[in-house]
């Protein structure tokens, strides 16, 4: 299994590759996409909030509450007084960091059906939803909001599962082989069962993702990262120009 250093390198990489090839399509704003990276990263760590008290656990957990803190009192920021915002934004974080992670402590197995490909899904799906009903977001942000939480969801799991198999040892698989990048548990028929009724469930509490896969699998989105892949005849042109003093250039 792979340890929560390698869950957050792993998770970066991959959204921050994401998050780059979206920045190149010249189509989404800065904030948004930096914004996109973010939750890639949290989805990176969600799978491992099975296992609560591990410190990394702890502290993402932490920082999960504050986060969500500060997205409610942005949202609601111009509608409520100062002492309805503090309300709010204790409230919120009282649930999250007791409410939630309680529940989850008492209630699941490390490696139970958290870590599925479903429940990967099915994230997403509350972010996309949670964006746009709750936070107004359009369409295309919303649905780009949870694929980003769904990808990092989905590197944890592989990275387990790549962590599984012992490539220098004789024995090539561990028992644990297949038991991260998994589509439910046979053991949990009735959990697996409600899981995929969620991901169901979830998906028509999202806006219609049309405008958001017209966007992506057009052709004119990716036309620019093309031409763009490799460097023309020079490499980084005008880069020394722009960092070096223009004081030393004058002279
Ligand atoms: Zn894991």
């Amino acid at each position: 299994m792979a340890d929560f250093k390698t869950h957050l390198m792993g998770a970066a990489v991959v959204s921050g590759l994401a998050a780059t090839t979206l920045v190149m399509t010249g189509q989404f704003p800065h904030q948004a996409v930096i914004g996109y990276f973010i939750l890639g990263v949290i989805g990176g760590l969600l799978p491992d909030i099975d296992s609560p008290h591990s410190i990394p656990v702890r502290i993402a957990f932490m920082g999960l509450a504050v986060i969500a803190g500060f997205l409610v009192v942005f949202t609601f920021g111009r509608r409520y007084s100062l002492v309805e915002l503090i309300l709010l934004w204790i409230g919120c974080f009282a649930l999250i960091r007791y409410g939630v992670f309680e529940l989850l402590d008492r209630y699941t197995v490390h490696r139970g059906l958290i870590h599925s490909i479903p429940m990967g899904v099915s994230c997403g799906l509350v972010t996309t939803a949670l964006a746009y009903q709750v936070f107004d977001a359009s369409v295309t942000h919303a649905w780009m909001c949870g694929t980003f939480v769904t990808l990092g969801f989905l590197v944890h799991l592989l990275l387990d599962e790549f962590y599984s198999v012992n490539l220098f040892g004789k024995k090539l698989l561990k028992k644990s082989f297949g038991t991260a990048f998994s589509l439910g548990s046979l053991k949990q028929p009735i959990g697996t069962l409600a899981l995929y009724l969620a991901v169901i469930g979830l998906f028509y509490l999202c806006p219609p993702p049309r405008p958001f896969t017209e966007q992506m699998l057009n052709r004119e989105t990716y036309h620019g990262i093309v031409q763009r892949l490799l460097p023309g005849e020079t490499w980084f042109p005008g880069f020394l120009r722009r960092v070096t003093p223009t004081s030393l250039l004058v002279r």
